[in-house]
C-alpha cells in the first residue's frame, strides 16, 4: 500500500530508487575504492606527487576492521525498512556492499524483499567473485537484475586494479548470469587515467560480442585512502571520443530522466555502451536516489556529509507512522548536488565500500 504523496525533496525531485548496502565487507581491494594493496600504493605514489597531508596507504590499513555484526541491520530490519520505503513510493531496490555476496544467507534476504508490494525492480551489484556459487540461489529467490564490476580484461591488470586474481571467476559469472536469464546483463568499468583507460575499446568490443550493457564510470572521490585526484579522471566526453575512434555509436533516447548513464548502441544492435560521468557531467538535477548503509544510516546523497540513524529508530520501538514521517522530513533536506571540483568540496568520512555506490 503506497501513501498518496510521493517521497519528494525540496527541489521537487521524487525519490523512486533505494540502494541498500547489506555489508561493509569486501573480498576485493579495488584501487579506486579500497586502495590498500602495494600496487595501489605504488600507483598513487608514482602517478601523483605526495600531497603534504597525505601519504599512500601503508601496511597498517590492510588489516581492515569490519563493522561488528550487532551494528549491521538484521534481515528483519532491512525488510521492515524496505517495506516502509516502498509505502513512500520507492519502486527500484538495489542491493550493494562492500561485496553483498559476502553477507551470509543473502538468498534468504532476497526471498524476503522480492515480494514486497511496490518494489518492481530488485537488482544487485557484485564484483562477481562468489557469484558462481550463489547465482542460482539468488535467481531462484527472486533477484531480477545483476551488475558486475569488470575494470580490465587483462588478468594481471585486473589483479593490480582489484587486489585479487579474480578475472576468471568474473568471466564465469557472466556466463552463468546469462544462462540464468539475467538480461540485460550489466557490467561496470571504472576508468582511471594511466591504468585501464587504454582498454576502453577492448572492453567496448567485449560488450558488443557478449551482448552486455557496459557502463564506463568516472573515478569518484570516495576511496578509503583519499587518494583520488582529478587528473586521474577520464572525463565522459573523452571516453566517448576514444570509443568513436573504433566504433560507430548511435545514441539511445533515455527512457527515464533519472538514468545516470548516457547510452549508445552499435550498428549491429549487439550490446550497449553507457557512460556515467558524475564528476565532469553531474546528473544531480534528476537524482531520484536515497541510500541505506549496512549499519542502518540513511544517506540522502552519495556525497552526504550527514547521515540519519534509522537503525536507532527501528530498534527503539518507533512506530511505522513516526518513521515514515521522519523519512519525509529528512528527504526534504536532500542535497541539491555534489560539489566535486569546487573549493568547498569535502570528501565524506564514509568511503564507497561502506556506502555501496
Ligand atoms: S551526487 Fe548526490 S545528488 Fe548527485 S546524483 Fe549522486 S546521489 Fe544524487
Amino acid at each position: 500500500m503506497t501513501t498518496a504523496l510521493p517521497l519528494r525533496d525540496s527541489y521537487g525531485r521524487v525519490l523512486r530508487d533505494l540502494r541498500v548496502s547489506v555489508t561493509d565487507r569486501c573480498n576485493f581491494r579495488c584501487l579506486y575504492c579500497l586502495p590498500e594493496t602495494e600496487e595501489a600504493a605504488n600507483f598513487y605514489r608514482t602517478r601523483a606527487p605526495l600531497r603534504p597531508a597525505q601519504s599512500p596507504p601503508s601496511e597498517s590499513v590492510i588489516l581492515r576492521e569490519w563493522k561488528p555484526r550487532h551494528e549491521l541491520l538484521t534481515f528483519e530490519e532491512i525488510e521492515r525498512a524496505v517495506r516502509l520505503f516502498a509505502t513512500l513510493g520507492i519502486q527500484k531496490l538495489r542491493l550493494t556492499g562492500g561485496e553483498p555476496l559476502l553477507r551470509n544467507d543473502l538468498p534468504n534476504l532476497v526471498r524476503r524483499l522480492a515480494p514486497i508490494p511496490g518494489i518492481s525492480d530488485l537488482a544487485l551489484t557484485s564484483n562477481g567473485f562468489l557469484f558462481p556459487r550463489l547465482g542460482r540461489p539468488l535467481r531462484e529467490a527472486g533477484l531480477q537484475r545483476i551488475s558486475f564490476s569488470l575494470d580490465s580484461l587483462d588478468r594481471e591488470q585486473f589483479r593490480k586494479m582489484t587486489g585479487r586474481d579474480g578475472l576468471p571467476s568474473v568471466l564465469t559469472s557472466l556466463d552463468l548470469a546469462a544462462q540464468l536469464g539475467f538480461a540485460p546483463l550489466k557490467v561496470n568499468a571504472v576508468v582511471i587515467r594511466g591504468l585501464n583507460d587504454q582498454e576502453i575499446p577492448r572492453l567496448a568490443e567485449f560488450a558488443r560480442e557478449r551482448r552486455l550493457s557496459l557502463r564506463f564510470i568516472e573515478f569518484m572521490p570516495l576511496d578509503s585512502g583519499r587518494a583520488w585526484l582529478r587528473e586521474l579522471v577520464v572525463p565522459g566526453r573523452e571516453i566517448l571520443e576514444r570509443l568513436r575512434e573504433h566504433h560507430t555509436l548511435t545514441p539511445v533516447t533515455p527512457t527515464n530522466p533519472s538514468e545516470t548513464a548516457r547510452r549508445w548502441t552499435f550498428p549491429d544492435g549487439r550490446g550497449e555502451i553507457g557512460i556515467i560521468a558524475p564528476v565532469s557531467e553531474p546528473f544531480c538535477g534528476h537524482c531520484n536516489r536515497i541510500r541505506l548503509t549496512a549499519d542502518g544510516q540513511i544517506r540522502t546523497c552519495l556525497f552526504s556529509l550527514h547521515e540519519h540513524d534509522l537503525r536507532a529508530r527501528l530498534r527503539g520501538g518507533e512506530s511505522d507512522e513516526d518513521i515514515l514521517r521522519w523519512i519525509r522530513e529528512i528527504t526534504l533536506g536532500k542535497e541539491e548536488r555534489h560539489h566535486i571540483g569546487e573549493a568547498e568540496f569535502e570528501q565524506p568520512q564514509r568511503s564507497m565500500s561502506c556506502i555501496g555506490g
